[in-house]
């Protein structure tokens, strides 16, 4: 038996949390047929009333696009470093499953060879409530890669919708049953969710091992045809985490900063010698798909994909993992 919940009292709750100074992360409306998750102004904005599939991902709460990992300051004869990263707590709401399973599985990576501490921070501060699915669109593959559209993982709450417009709700961690100790909950039904989810589309180990046989092979080239090189697909996806490191600043003082790359770009792996191991689009479509497939597997024993269907949204040639992943799987 779950707990439940009505709309205008899961409103109030968020209306409370933001009176109280906090953060929340939430689908907001940016303009027709566009939603982003982003920093609410009032819970009015929070969209809650159909399915809604934001255009970017919420890997941004944990992994920003720009982050300053230390400052510095050049003296005469000295030089001064200083802390220059933020952190603050947040609450996501409105993840689906897929959004929220990406938490786990960048984890992994910034705690792999280095325990990343200011990822592992702000991560700490996070509280992510999802909202269980209930309709999918063409590009959605959440049950090909091992989720569903109830899936708890990387969740602190579940809200699953009901017929009446309010929400079950599952409560996951402390930190969610901290959240909602002010809530009005009302006794719930038994808590499963109704929608089941996309047919299964493809098998990953089949592309995992296509990938790692295929490496020289003109099915990449064929599919890197249309590609532009935009790089929409890396930044929209929840598990993608490349990133670079500069220096921002003048020669007295400035960040040492981490902004997002991605594999697509030309000049992602090109070296200081000029010589570049991936200087043709095949080769970094080729790369995108190994990295998800195989070689992440390999290393952290799962995809590096939660099938949210982002690349090929946002995809302006309507690539994406999707059609290549579902030919090397039907042949
Ligand atoms: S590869 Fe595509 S479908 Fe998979 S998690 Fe990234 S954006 Fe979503
Ligand atoms: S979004 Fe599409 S066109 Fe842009 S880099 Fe990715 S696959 Fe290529």
């Amino acid at each position: 038996m779950s707990e439940q919940i009505s709309r205008d009292n899961l409103r109030t709750l968020v209306a409370g949390w933001l009176a109280a100074g906090k953060k929340v992360v939430g689908p907001v409306q940016v303009k027709p047929g566009m939603a982003l998750f982003a920093p609410l102004r009032s819970a009015d904005a929070l969209l809650l009333d159909r399915w809604v599939r934001p255009s970017n991902s919420i890997k941004e709460v944990v992994f920003p696009r720009h982050e300053a990992l230390y400052g510095y300051r050049i003296g005469k004869n000295s030089v001064e470093l200083f802390d220059a990263a933020v952190f603050e707590e947040q609450i996501v709401i409105g993840a689906h499953p897929c959004d929220a399973a990406s938490l786990p599985i960048l984890d992994k990576l910034f705690n792999w060879d280095f325990q990343d501490e200011i990822y592992n921070q702000r991560r700490a501060g996070v509280t992510v409530i999802s909202v269980a699915c209930t309709e999918s669109d063409d590009e959605c593959f959440c049950t090909s890669v091992g989720l569903s559209p109830s899936a708890e993982r990387g969740s602190d709450a579940m809200l699953l919708p009901r017929a009446d417009g309010g929400f079950d709700v599952r409560l996951l961690s402390d930190k969610a049953r901290g959240l909602f100790a002010e809530a009005k909950l009302a006794a719930g039904s038994d808590g499963q969710a109704a929608y089941a989810g996309p047919a299964s589309k493809f098998d990953p180990a089949q592309v995992g091992a296509f990938a790692k046989d295929h490496f020289e092979d003109p099915f990449w080239a064929e599919h890197a045809l249309a590609c532009v090189g935009c790089g929409a697909c890396a930044y929209t996806c929840p598990v993608c985490h490349c990133f670079d490191i500069v220096d921002e600043g003048n020669g007295r003082e400035g960040v040492r900063a981490r902004n997002w790359d991605a594999c697509q770009y030309g000049m992602f792996t090109l070296h200081a010698s000029g010589h570049n191991p991936r200087n043709n689009q095949a080769a970094r479509q080729r790369q995108r798909i190994y990295h998800k497939f195989y070689m992440y597997p390999e290393k952290f024993g799962e995809i590096l994909c939660t099938g949210c269907g982002n690349c090929a949204r946002n995809c302006p040639e309507g690539l994406g993992v999707l059609p290549v992943v579902t030919e090397v799987s039907h042949g």
